[in-house]
């Protein structure tokens, strides 16, 4: 049992058979149309035809020809209902053929001068064609001069508070020294920088065994390093220096007052 497809094929290839094979206007055996031929009175539609009865089918094929895909196509244009060279064919059908082509230059033509009066009547600027293109000469970057650094002027000097030493040892923090004399000239020349003087009673030992105990500076094998590890504020410090205050004040109070409950 054939499917339908191949039943269709068969068809189509027995009436193309019936009908010689070659289109109608020129002989070519190429991409061919099967087309009712010019005349016909008969209302059948050629797709339709594959189904009926075998006589019926051999009748139908009389009533056909065949036409190239080109002369197929110029049918179809040349149908009489299709009136050439109006709206409809030229741009609703898109129509190829020349009349049309016309029509729709013409058209067009029209339609801009229409709009240009309808500008001008409304007093608005008449529309300049576009100017063709000229291609524009690649850009070369002018060379840019290197802008004049500001220069600097101090508006504000501050003043150091001269017993702010913590601070000021931050500009040694984490430095490293080949020796401990080096690293005492740099402490040195940075209390001598703030304070004025080394106060004498300690001496440039005194100060370091100070800075010891305080854990701000540590010796690393043949180094010293000067450890600041939190440098706090001058609000902290004060803070810190209140609360151990009032924590001694406290102390006090509690031993006083052990004192009195044994009295
Ligand atoms: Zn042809
Ligand atoms: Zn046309």
């Amino acid at each position: 049992m054939a499917t339908q497809l191949e039943t269709y094929h068969a068809r189509r290839a027995e009436a193309i058979a019936s009908m010689g094979g070659r289109c109608a206007d020129c002989g070519s055996t190429e991409n061919l149309h099967i087309v009712k031929r010019p005349g016909t009175t008969e209302k059948f539609t050629v797709s339709n035809i594959w189904s009926r009865e075998p006589v019926t089918r051999a009748r139908l094929y009389s009533l056909c020809h065949l036409l190239c895909g080109e002369h197929a196509k110029a049918k179809m244009w040349n149908k009489g209902s299709l009136k050439h060279g109006a709206y409809w064919a030229a741009y609703k059908k898109k129509c190829p053929c020349e009349t049309c082509e016309v029509y729709r230059k013409e058209n067009s033509a029209k339609r801009r001068a229409d709009r240009a009066a309808a500008r001008a009547a409304a007093g608005l600027p008449t529309r300049q064609p576009p100017k063709p293109k000229t291609p524009k000469p690649p850009k070369v970057k002018a060379p840019v001069a290197p802008r004049p650094r500001p220069t600097f002027r101090p508006t504000e000097v501050r003043t150091v508070r001269p017993f702010n030493v913590v601070t000021d040892l931050a500009h040694l923090n984490g430095r490293k020294f080949p020796s401990v004399i080096a690293l005492r000239e740099a402490l040195k020349r940075t209390l001598q920088k703030h304070l004025g003087s080394i106060p004498p009673a300690n001496g440039p030992d005194r100060l370091y065994d100070i800075l010891v105990q305080n854990e701000w500076v540590a010796p690393l094998g043949n180094s010293i390093i000067i450890k600041l590890p939190s440098l706090k504020s001058d609000r902290q410090i004060w803070q810190e220096r209140r609360e151990t205050e009032r924590q001694a004040n406290a102390d006090l109070l509690a031993a006083s007052e052990v004192l009195n409950a044994q009295d």
